[in-house]
């Protein structure tokens, strides 16, 4: 699944292409893609409009239309954005083309579970998906603090608290497991009982993974593509994530593989307190 550093390249390279383009025509191949509309008004409120911008917040696309209008777009597992600047035919499991005034924008989603829903752009803040997130962990404002408070009032596993987009905004399994590890603190410990030092520390982790995957263009572990249909390189630089049962590079120690609130996590035992 996109994380924030993969639907952040998504939005960069979106940005080289269909700023300021029309949308001269929109195909729906699959009305599930665009739920909570039917396929008409979808169609007939997208369709002749400029690209104002593109956004993102947590790991959700914001793609702003003149007539205040917005595509708000969440990658799920496999969605994908591809920009093309000749007509290409959709692939199977091609949802949705949008045809701009130099080229193509197709979304493509194999399991299905990715949507674009379009919001009237001045509601966007206030969406039921959007207003429940948490600080975007970038920012200025996301702090070792702020990140304690979010953490104060759960018990829950540490590792289950970071995946849960209240605490904060973008984080997914992949750079959850590196932050944890970079860190040095156990994904299993109590979410509410770290100390200062540990906050901070894992503010850095958070902070420093995210940009450098941001850097590498994202992680290609499996499907991710930027919207040019190229792969990020921040596989190469996992130190945890897919690992499960091979050696730490720091101790050199088996790495822990196990399932916590249902998502697969690695840790060492040693490395990680
Ligand atoms: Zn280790």
């Amino acid at each position: 699944m996109p994380e924030l550093p993969e639907v952040e390249t998504i939005r960069r390279t979106l940005c080289q292409h269909i700023l300021r383009q029309t949308i001269e025509d929109v195909l729906i191949r699959w009305p599930g893609a665009v739920k909570g509309w039917d396929i008409f008004p979808f169609e007939q409120e997208v369709k002749g409009r400029r690209i104002l911008s593109v956004d993102r917040r947590g790991k959700y696309l914001l793609i702003h239309l003149e007539g205040d209008w917005s595509l708000l777009a969440h990658m799920r597992m496999t969605g994908r954005f591809n920009f093309y600047d000749e007509h290409r035919e959709p692939e199977k499991h091609t949802h949705a083309v949008f045809t701009l005034s130099n080229g193509e924008l197709h979304f493509t989603d194999t399991r299905k579970f990715g949507r674009i829903l379009l919001v009237p752009t001045g509601e966007c803040s206030n969406h039921p998906s959007l207003c429940i997130l948490g600080p975007e962990p970038l920012e200025d404002d996301f702090t070792p603090k702020i990140l304690g408070e979010r953490l104060k009032r759960r018990n829950a596993a540490l590792k289950i608290a970071l995946l849960d987009q209240k605490v904060v905004a973008g984080l997914g399994n992949i750079y959850a497991d590196e932050s944890l590890f970079r860190a040095g603190i156990s994904p299993l410990r109590a979410a509410n009982s770290l100390s200062r030092k540990e906050l901070s520390a894992l503010h850095d982790s958070i902070r420093t993974l995210l940009q450098a995957g941001i850097d590498a263009q994202g992680t290609s572990f499996r499907d991710y593509r930027d919207a040019n249909g190229e792969k990020g390189s921040f596989q190469k630089a996992l130190q945890v994530y897919g690992r499960g049962g091979e050696n730490c590079y720091r101790c050199g120690r088996p790495l822990i593989k196990l399932r916590l609130g249902g998502r697969t996590t690695v840790y060492c035992l040693h490395c990680q307190k």
